[in-house]
């Protein structure tokens, strides 16, 4: 009988803790007797056939390195039925059983419309640093990224303090505010502006006139990018017009916050949720995410994964605005 394999490709953004992944899936995937295809860019390598098989050695000294080993990409050819195709007929054409997909909600919905078109197993992994995955506490990617945001605003705060300056801080994050509310209790920032609390003007308005700056020769308001209201800029630009008084700057961390070598529990984490993969494919599992739950490995669906905003943990919006008076 012809062998098969497992497909795994890392998409969307890039995440520390993917290699990690990479490795835990094939390693697992190997001890347990399957072999196992690397597919590199993501969808668009899937289309383009671009994969060569993983074997033990392919995936050493990966662990602590930040990036993906199998590269990752945006494919516009996957959202379209034809590009679909295209990536069910390569999967017959290498034998490839089963798809390991690593990557944000893009890339599991993308991974639930494929299943339901083809019939094909695919399991998701949560790959992303906006931990913005539903039925998951951690997603591998997101406290790499909350560590690196966090060292930076500690350099922030150096120049801010000795130019009395307040400084809008800019995180990644898209429609999900983790990064920066994490970040924003963890580095002292006095405030952070997020999707999940959007009142608009008037988050702006409620730090200006808690008078935040009043007992303070600094202050650091961490806002999450978002596409809807322009992000940091947007908000020092009001403060100029509205409060001329202050002197505000704008600092976008940008990409740095993806790089970086994952930390030890997310290494931990990565190898967890690579092994879960390899497990659920074993107990007959298909279309589901691996997720981390109360410390436990879970699997779901990839309907619930996607399906709307996890929610933050409002309760931490209380204790930002408490702890930084
Ligand atoms: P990140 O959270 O880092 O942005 P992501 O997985 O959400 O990662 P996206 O760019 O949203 O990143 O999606 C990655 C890829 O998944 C897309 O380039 C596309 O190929 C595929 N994808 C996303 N949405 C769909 C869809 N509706 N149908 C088919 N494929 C999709």
């Amino acid at each position: 009988m012809e062998e098969k394999y497992i497909g795994i490709l890392t998409s969307g953004g890039d995440a520390s803790g993917m290699n990690a992944a990479i490795r835990a899936v094939t390693r697992s995937a190997i001890f347990n007797g399957y072999r196992v295809k690397g597919i590199y860019r993501g969808y668009e390598g899937l289309i383009a056939d671009d994969i060569k098989e993983l074997t033990t050695e392919d995936v050493s000294n990966i662990i602590q390195r930040g990036g993906t080993i199998l590269k990752t990409a945006r494919s516009q050819q996957f959202t379209t039925p034809e590009g679909r195709k295209r990536a069910y007929e390569v999967m017959q054409q290498e034998n490839i059983s089963a798809l390991v997909i690593i990557g944000g909600d893009g890339s599991l919905t993308g991974a639930r419309i494929f299943a339901e078109e083809y019939d094909v197993v695919c399991i998701g992994l949560p790959g992303t640093i906006d931990n913005d995955l539903y039925g998951t506490d951690f997603t591998i990617g997101y406290d790499t990224a909350l560590n690196t945001i966090v060292q930076c605003v500690d350099k922030i705060r150096d120049t801010a303090t000795s130019h009395d300056r307040l400084f809008f801080v800019e995180v990644m994050g898209r429609d999900a505010g983790f990064l920066a509310q994490y970040s924003a209790i963890a580095s002292g920032a006095e405030a952070a502006i997020i999707p999940e609390d959007r009142t608009d003007a008037d988050q702006l308005e409620t730090f200006i006139n808690r008078g935040f700056r009043k007992t303070k020769n600094s202050s650091i308001v961490i806002v999450s990018e978002s596409p809807k209201d322009g992000g940091a800029m947007h908000y020092a630009q009001r403060v100029e017009k509205e409060y001329p008084d202050y002197d505000v700057r704008v600092s976008i961390l940008g990409h740095l916050q993806r790089g970086g070598s994952p930390s030890a529990s997310y290494r931990i984490l990565a190898s967890r949720l690579g092994d879960g993969a390899v497990q659920a494919l074993m107990a007959g599992q298909r279309n589901v995410m691996v997720g981390i739950h109360d410390n436990e490995v879970v699997y779901i669906p990839f309907t619930e994964a996607i399906k709307d905003d996890k929610p933050l943990d409002k309760s931490l919006i209380r204790i930002l605005n408490e702890l930084s008076i």
